[in-house]
């Protein structure tokens, strides 16, 4: 499952659970119901066909300027970014997907109930392979509290989307690996992807603790203020 090239490990096939009757009622979906069968049936064919993929490498530091991060010589501009790691010498710039598999399925676009279910998987797929890969890097390389952060994640000034493009450049072959393209607009295809650079980090760290949007279903850290305000 895990091929490694020089300092590039590329994972394929992540292993994922679904509890589909927690599923089922996070969605709020009632036992029993003709609604259940359905998630039922989609979640065995989501067993069937998803093939999570994750793409890393293991970089170095070069300098840090202001709010300018160099990483092997590929530039980053964040202020946030630069005083996370300001005292990491290590990183692990990364684009991990629900996959293609998922994105391709040909689902009945017009029933709009099964595009919410469906919607609902990929998501969940990608949650349960954003877990193996942190405890995949924390494992190789001995890390006790890996954090990461993503360009365009929370509010768009802590670190712009654009700076996808550079991220994707520090990382390589993202598209031929793992099958995630990067559109003009600097957002992925297949969507449930997320991309970002991780490190060990003595705090704890979330985009959605510097992120002001209100009523987030997604959120999962409180927003700190303290946090937000020192960026200003
Ligand atoms: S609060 Fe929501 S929008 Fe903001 S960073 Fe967290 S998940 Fe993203």
């Amino acid at each position: 499952m895990v091929e490694r090239e020089k300092n590039i490990s590329v994972l394929k096939g992540i292993p994922f659970d679904i509890d589909a009757a927690s599923l089922g009622e996070s969605l709020r979906i009632r036992a029993g119901s003709e609604e259940e069968a359905t998630l039922k049936e989609l979640v065995e064919c989501a067993r069937k066909i998803a093939n999570p993929k994750a793409i890393y490498r293991t970089c170095f530091v070069n300098c840090i300027n202001g709010d300018e991060v160099t990483i092997e010589g590929v530039r980053f501009k964040s202020r946030l970014l630069s005083e996370k790691l300001h005292s990491v010498g290590r990183v692990f710039p990364f684009v991990l997907t629900s996959g293609r598999e998922l994105d391709d399925y040909r689902l009945d676009r017009t029933d709009f109930f099964k595009v919410f279910l469906w919607d609902s998987l990929m998501e969940h797929i990608l949650r349960e392979a954003t877990g193996f890969l942190r405890r995949e890097i924390s494992r190789n390389n001995l890390i006790e509290n890996l954090v990461w952060m993503s360009p365009g994640s929370g509010d768009a000034e802590i670190w712009p989307l654009q700076q996808q493009k550079e991220l994707f450049s520090l990382i390589g072959t993202v598209k031929q690996e793992i099958g995630v393209e990067l559109k003009e607009s600097f957002l992925m295809i297949p969507t449930k992807s997320i991309s970002g650079i991780a490190f060990q980090s003595e705090k704890d760290y979330r985009s959605c603790m510097v992120c002001r949007r209100a009523n987030c279903h997604y959120r999962s850290a409180p927003f700190d203020r303290k946090l937000r305000d020192s960026l200003e």
